[in-house]
């Protein structure tokens, strides 16, 4: 059964095959790492291991990237106001970000790539892009990408030709701006006193002949090295938030395909935005939350992670702590039931089938979590085959299931239990 994805490349679903046999290269935008970690960016990176998790499913072999943005324009300025260098600052966060991953139990990609240890690769992409003549070098020996030399500019959002030709003179140096605001944006950034004791000198990475100033790697070009050093020129997947779709993705597609020649990315997946009581999420409003908020109320992670399984990926995603509740609640519930039950079943072929069609349907996991609800009410199927099947759902869920205890339930209880239920059978 082939698996369907949503390539927003596309706009559509379709069947999923990767360049390779069954090898997939996958790679997700990670975190920036100046704070925790809130819930939002954990719904996705809880995508992008339901979507490794189905692949593993599948029989794909899987190799996942994600990289942490330890240079930008948050990283510097958090780092200089704790007074502390950018390497040590970041550290913290990223050891922290591990912590609550492995709390979710997010499977550890095969690599994660820090932006520090790629600025070569950056350089050396950006000196190609100059040679191409798709960038420039600017009076400040910062480097910019131009939108106008690149026929492709707007594959992934759509940009009207209006805005392009009225903003397309301008330059931008900000990482993060609107679509509205397409403009020329920088590979490199030349070193101001901002960025206090952060900077690369390019002559010492590609040669005394450069004319890139002292500086800093832009945002967009950090994933574009990460991604091709670590998995290739074109890779299968790319995942992201769907605010990465534009400038970041549109950045990394541009600046990466004018570099090579050739495709960058096959599939590009985007996950939709979590809102908190219907809400963007802020800390001005009270409603922003890390993961250890929702621990410190009580709540079990993996409660979070239920949570999120209930709504498609692509749809918004409306947290509230009374649905935080119910999906312990719905939680406790599997546990037991895989606490109580005895190992040694087989899986249930047909409610694997139903299961695999829903997964394999662009990533349907809240019908996937139907299936199992209806496998554990079904009269027809032993406990014990249940739980076999169950545990193998679980490769996609995640909730943890292989790592409960079975309880073994002494002989005289299991014969009070017995009495019991004959008893009420017997009214
Ligand atoms: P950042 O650390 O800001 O680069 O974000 C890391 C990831 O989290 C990106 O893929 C974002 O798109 C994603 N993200 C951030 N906020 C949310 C949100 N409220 N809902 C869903 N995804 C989010
Ligand atoms: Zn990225």
């Amino acid at each position: 059964m082939v698996l369907k994805l949503h390539n927003n490349l596309e706009k559509k679903i379709m069947d999923f095959h990767p360049l390779r046999d069954d090898y997939v290269t996958l790679y997700t935008c990670g975190p920036t790492v100046y704070d925790y970690a809130h819930i939002g960016n954990f719904r996705a990176y809880l995508f992008s291991d339901i979507l490794k998790r189905t692949l593993l499913y599948n029989g794909f072999i899987v190799k996942h990237v994600m990289n942490i943005t330890d240079i930008d324009d948050k990283t510097i300025r958090d780092s200089q106001k704790n007074n502390q260098n950018l390497i040590e600052f970041t550290r913290f966060y990223t050891n922290l970000f591990y912590k609550d991953r492995d709390s979710l139990n997010i499977i550890p990609a095969e690599q994660y790539t820090k932006a520090t240890d790629y600025v070569k690769e950056m350089l050396e992409i950006t000196t190609k892009l100059i040679e191409k003549d798709f960038a420039y070098v600017e009076t400040d020996g910062s480097v910019y990408f131009s939108i106008e030399k690149n026929k492709k500019y707007g594959q992934l959002v759509e940009l009207s030709k209006d805005t392009l030709k009225d903003n397309a003179s301008g330059r931008i140096k900000k990482d993060e701006y609107d679509k509205d605001n397409a403009q020329d944006f920088a590979l490199w950034k030349a070193w101001d006193a901002e960025d206090g004791d952060v900077k690369w000198d390019p002559k010492e990475y590609i040669g005394q002949d450069t004319k890139i100033a002292v500086g800093r790697p832009g945002w967009h070009i950090e994933c574009s090295a990460m991604s091709m050093a670590t998995l290739g020129e074109t890779i299968d997947i790319h995942t992201g938030g769907l605010d990465n779709m534009f400038p970041h993705h549109e950045n990394e597609i541009a600046q990466s395909e004018c570099a090579t020649g050739h495709d960058f990315v096959k599939y590009w997946l985007h996950n939709g935005w979590l809102l908190v009581d219907g809400k963007k999420m802020s800390k001005s409003l009270g409603n922003f939350y890390r993961l250890k908020d929702l621990v410190e109320k009580g709540y079990n992670p993996l409660a979070y992670r239920y949570l999120t399984l209930q709504t498609h990926y692509r749809s918004p995603l409306n947290f509230t702590i009374d649905a935080l509740k119910s999906s312990e609640t719905a939680l406790r519930r599997i546990f037991s039931f895989v606490q109580k039950t005895q190992d040694g079943g087989f899986i249930n072929e047909s409610y694997k089938k139903l299961f695999l069609e829903a997964i394999n349907d662009d990533l349907n996991v809240s019908k996937g979590l139907g299936i199992a609800w209806n496998l554990i009410s079904e009269k027809n199927i032993s406990e014990k085959d249940k739980k076999a099947t169950l545990l193998d759902f679980d490769k996609v869920f995640g909730l943890g299931l292989d790592t409960i205890e079975n309880i073994e339930i002494p002989e005289d209880v299991k014969n009070i239990l017995k009495e019991r239920d004959s008893a009420q059978s017997h009214k």
